[in-house]
């Protein structure tokens, strides 16, 4: 398979050439040529087939994903080299698809590709968001939020001129699929992922995100979670949703209908995956369009229920949807009907009131129909499962304990290490032969090479030249970062439960200990990246906390050779395939219980970066991988934290008594961050720490500090660390989504 062809075809055509169009001409011949080899790529095959629904797929830029699974990527880089010209260049204009926002949507990324690179028949169902969830910009000390459009005329899209008909309560609109492909790794297969579209979709509003929410016709597929603080935006989320599962789900029998089967058949030929509960509408949809077409009610719901999976992804109770009754009815009142049928079903079973689809007061609760009416249940990470299984979801686990399952996540480690850290996968490749590529657990042979100081030292040297490229980075954004210092990196959505507060604690600390005099013995860069949900104050706070922060520090000439603070703009996949093969300390700090498994800690690990963390979420199962010496581990367990919890018996006010946290929490009232900022945001903050953090920032402070203090010692003796480097590194692979996805299949799809 060569590109060239394809290449000269496109860039004839638009009178360009390799070594006269722009960047961005390139960028789109080569899109456009990429395109035309998958064109006639091959679907996997099978007898049952996979709908993967999701209402994100944070899938990242695809040119360099594509050609790493087309197997081009080196004769492309040559082909470009040979006309001067260099792929990150061009890449760098290619627009990342807002179809996502954070680990929820990347999962679903990451298991498309391995989906299509186990050769597994599944396709993805989602919607084509145009603005996402929004850009997020930080010039003015504050987040502001601007739409962040993607779609071009030479984009990934495909146009299948294909569309269904969506009734709701009052109108009606046709959605539109428009597909991207997903190639799988070397192996001649392209799966799909399906998004769906209103016809006419707005232009980009002018005032920020701020838009016509009541105009659901333009746009319904505008954005990503549009604000819900009121209720028209609300309702404008389950017109989304309902959208993305009607269309799916009549997509779905007009594909059973297309390979000759009855509709009676369904489970044996479909299995439909919710990812979380944003798609659970699918099954009262499912069953809604089985009875029309003439199968029996009891029959449908059987039938339906043999056909689902569904993951759960948190146990916050805030992200555990339920609607109004009257929300649905004005959206969708066809499906009510079938919803009291299934809540009946589910007494039948059980009669406890808290495991009712439809409550007393007339609310839906949307995680109970998706266990009530799926075949399997999954939790994301060892401790998140039994979590849900002993205290979550207990009473739903003692009715349906064959349903409960665990899906430890995945990461692919062909974005994630051969696409992104190319200097370290060809040293891998060096020692240990490129099997790793095809099955990551091959990673473990590094093991044999512990005492191979020379190549410990080439991975030092790696990571060094890693952290100039972030630094290169960096500067053209307008910030400075010594390369030589340790890189402390948290980069994830903004949320009191991963407790950016607790770091921000730790930077004041570490601040006040080098204005005292107590110089670290090399500079450190602490580098967030986070995005916060528009409406949520307290996590727009913090990131002001931290740009003050970041501006106090640089205009401090005794702190700013020692320490630096780094807020980067817009976090997204881009900026992440920079700041993790920089990565020296992976912060992982959520509090324990709450972060049902995390990716991003198997993403910075696998790239040599050591966990600083709660045992919390996967860190737990790293944590047994790579053993204690390589990782650091504080705070309390989750045990301790959900007894906490139980009792109402965390009071922050005991830990702010603390002189030594007193200091640090004050500090954010001090007069001299004050100028940095505004009184109203920080004080704000400090009033929420001593009065209730409720997420318990507080709780493990002292305990971080301390062994935050060892780690970034513990780095000095560089051949110690690059031991630690190499096992993190070596016993990754087991966070292969590839292996995650082959449980899947074993255990939930059977596919194969
Ligand atoms: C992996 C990833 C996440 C998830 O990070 P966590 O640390 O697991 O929360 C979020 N956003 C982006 C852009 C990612 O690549």
């Amino acid at each position: 398979m060569s590109i060239q062809p394809y290449l000269d075809t496109y860039l004839t055509r638009h009178g360009g050439s390799l070594d006269t169009s722009s960047d961005r001409e390139l960028m789109y011949a080569l899109t456009a040529a990429v395109r035309d080899l998958q064109k006639p790529m091959g679907h996997a095959q099978g007898k049952r087939k996979l709908y993967y629904f999701s209402a994100e797929f944070l899938v990242g830029r695809l040119l360099r994903a594509n050609l790493i699974n087309l197997g081009l990527l080196e004769d492309v880089e040559a082909l470009l080299a040979a006309h001067g010209r260099s792929l990150a260049q061009i890449e760098d204009q290619e627009p990342e698809p807002s179809l996502g926002n954070g680990g929820l949507g990347r999962l679903a990324a990451c298991f498309l590709d391995s989906i299509a690179s186990l050769g597994i028949n599944g396709d993805g169902v989602g919607l084509n968001y145009h603005y996402g969830l929004f850009r997020q910009r930080l010039d003015t000390g504050r987040q502001t939020e601007m739409p962040d459009p993607w779609i071009a005329p030479e984009s990934w899209l495909l146009d299948t001129g294909v569309s269904y008909p969506v009734k709701f309560g009052s109108f009606s609109l046709n959605a539109r699929l428009y597909d991207l492909e997903i190639p799988g790794y070397e192996n001649g297969i392209c799966n799909r992922l399906h998004l769906f579209d209103v016809e006419q979709p707005a232009p980009p509003p002018k005032d920020g995100i701020q838009f016509d929410k009541t105009d659901i016709s333009h746009h319904l597929t505008s954005f990503l979670y549009p604000d819900d603080s009121d209720e028209t935006g609300r309702l404008l989320r389950l017109y989304q949703q309902y959208f993305m599962v009607s269309a799916g789900a009549q997509l779905i029998l007009q594909e059973l209908e297309e390979r000759g089967h009855a509709l009676e058949e369904l489970d044996k030929y479909a299995v439909v995956h919710i990812n979380d509960t944003h798609p659970s509408m699918v099954i009262p949809e499912l069953i809604r369009l089985l009875t029309e077409r003439g199968v029996e009610l009891e029959r449908a719901m059987d039938l339906v229920e043999r056909t689902c999976a569904y993951t759960n992804h948190t146990i916050l109770a805030e992200a555990l949807e339920k609607w109004p009754a009257s929300y649905l009815e004005q959206v969708t009142p066809q499906l009510l009907p079938f919803i009291r049928a299934l809540d009946e079903r589910a007494r039948k079973r059980s009669d406890a009131p808290k495991l009712a689809i439809w409550d007393a007061h007339d609310v839906i609760h949307m995680a109970h129909m998706d266990i009530h009416s799926s075949a399997k249940v999954n939790g994301v990470a060892e401790l998140h499962t039994e979590i849900l299984k002993n205290t979550e979801l207990h009473s739903f686990y003692v009715l349906y304990p064959e349903k409960f399952n665990n899906k430890t996540n995945g990461i692919t480690f062909r974005r994630w290490l051969m696409g992104c850290n190319p200097a370290l996968s060809d040293l891998i490749t060096q020692a240990i032969g490129p099997e790793w590529k095809r099955d990551a657990g091959k990673l473990e042979g590094l093991m044999d090479y512990m005492e191979d100081s020379a190549l410990r030292e080439q991975l030092l040297s790696v990571k060094g030249e890693n952290k100039t490229k972030l630094a290169r980075w960096l500067k053209g954004r307008g910030t400075e970062i010594t390369p030589d210092s340790i890189l402390d990196i948290q980069i994830k959505r903004l949320h009191q439960y991963k407790r950016q507060q607790m770091n921000a604690l730790y930077a004041i600390w570490k601040y006040l200990q080098i204005k005292e005099g107590r110089t670290p013995t090399r500079p450190v860069t602490m580098v967030f990246g986070a995005k916060a949900a528009p409406a949520y104050t307290l996590a727009k706070d913090t990131i002001h906390l931290l740009l003050c922060l970041s501006r106090l520090i640089d205009q401090d000439p005794q702190v700013s050779p020692w320490l630096k603070l780094v807020m980067v703009e817009n976090y997204n996949v881009s900026s992440a395939e920079l700041l993790v093969p920089a990565c020296d300390v992976s912060e992982q700090i959520s509090l324990a219980s709450k972060e049902a498994s995390g990716t991003g800690n198997m993403k910075l690990m696998a790239n040599g970066a050591v966990t600083l963390g709660t045992l919390d979420g996967a860190n737990v199962e790293i944590s047994r991988l790579v053993g204690e010496e390589n990782i650091y581990i504080f705070g309390r367990s989750a045990d301790e934290v959900i007894d906490l919890y139980q009792n109402s018996a965390y009071r922050s006010s005991d830990y702010w008594q603390k002189p030594e946290v007193e200091r640090l929490v004050d500090f954010i009232i001090s007069p001299q961050l004050l100028t940095m900022g505004d009184a109203q945001s920080l004080s704000r903050l400090y009033k929420d720490f001593i009065s209730k953090d409720y997420f318990m920032a507080l709780l493990d402070l002292e305990d971080y500090i301390a062994v935050k203090e060892r780690c970034l010692t513990d780095y000095e003796d560089r051949d110690a660390w690059s031991r630690r480097m190499l096992v993190n590194i070596a016993r990754s692979g087991f966070f292969s989504s590839d292996r995650t996805i082959a449980e899947y299949d074993q255990d939930i799809w059977h596919l194969k």
